[in-house]
């Protein structure tokens, strides 16, 4: 189960200490940019509060497991925190607890809060109350007021080791051996990527850019088939990325370091057919596609402009 993995973290039991030593601490800040891991963590902590043991099985674990314990609550109500929720934890903060002795306040993505929510909600995190706690998670610091922050207990969740995500996974092994190296040890981000039925095509359209791509033509074929999967243009943008970086691993003589270790004939290609310059010039290439997508530049200005740089790169390379 997902909750082994929690347990087992070294976030979690300096979490459990942390309390343990200090009766002070009522407001956490869970940072990760995995925010499903993190909105796991954050109720793990919840029912830690109540149930050293964690035990899953009394009451107080069970009403938070589904949501429905009268001391625990989940916020936002909907997708980010607005002041009218603040203004209801501001409210029920100075509610007494009815069915442990604590209450618990989860309020997940912070960051995506408005100024105007997160100053509302200040007032609650400033004046706190003995049996109150505040258990908050975000993915960028910067979206979030540093009077927030400087009253929270701070906590960077680590990555998740991949042998613990593996059991997890839902592909078959050449799909979970992809999703692995794209989740980057993030664990809903790795789960979620393995349930891609078109891993693998996605995977053979990224060598076959990187190996076929030589005429204007071919350009043209490659920018179809990459906005054929126009959902999954990141993930393709980070598959070049490994097939890249694992291509110059080997031209480094570090085979033993390379990240698709299932695909190690596919990458040797790579290596043997383009040259160091060639794969290092594909790098900014990507960079670029990479911001643009962020700033959601027209799609197929993106996959156009990208492919015809490769093109570009390939052939100044020759
Ligand atoms: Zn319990």
């Amino acid at each position: 189960m997902i909750i082994d993995i929690l347990k087992n973290t070294d976030d979690y039991n300096e979490f459990l200490q942390s309390v343990k030593n200090s009766q002070q601490m009522h407001t956490f800040l869970l940072i990760s940019k995995d925010s499903f891991y993190s909105l796991e963590m954050a109720t793990l902590f919840a029912k830690a509060l109540l149930c050293p043991e964690t035990c899953e099985l009394c009451p107080n674990c069970k009403k938070v497991n589904s949501r429905t314990h009268p001391d625990v609550k989940f916020y936002p109500e909907n997708k980010k925190l607005l002041v009218e929720d603040s203004k209801k934890i501001v409210e029920e903060s100075s509610i007494k607890p009815i069915f442990s002795d604590k209450k618990i306040f989860i309020i997940s993505s912070i960051d995506n809060s408005t100024e105007e929510a997160q100053n509302k909600l200040l007032k609650s995190l400033e004046e706190p109350n003995d049996a109150v706690y505040y258990i908050l998670t975000a993915t960028n610091l910067d979206k979030i007021l540093p009077t927030i922050i400087s009253r929270c207990n701070k906590i960077e969740l680590s990555q998740v080791n991949k042998n613990e995500i593996k059991p997890f996974l839902k592909g078959d092994d050449c799909t979970n051996e992809l999703a692995l190296c794209l989740g980057g040890g993030y664990l809903n981000k790795t789960i979620e990527i393995s349930k891609m039925k078109n891993l693998q095509e996605i995977f053979e359209l990224c060598t076959d850019i990187l190996l076929k791509l030589n005429s204007s033509k071919q350009a043209l074929f490659f920018v179809k088939k990459i906005l054929d999967f126009k959902n999954d243009f990141n993930t393709i943008i980070e598959m070049l990325c490994f097939l890249i970086e694992d291509a110059l691993l080997i031209k480094a003589q570090k085979k033993e370091e390379i990240k698709f270790k299932l695909f190690e004939k596919e990458i040797s290609q790579i290596s043997s057919e383009l040259s160091i310059k060639c794969l290092s010039s594909f790098i900014p290439v990507i960079n670029k596609a990479m911001k643009e997508s962020f700033f959601n530049v027209n799609p197929f200005l993106i996959v156009d402009n990208l492919v015809m740089n490769f093109l570009e790169v390939k052939y100044l390379c020759k």
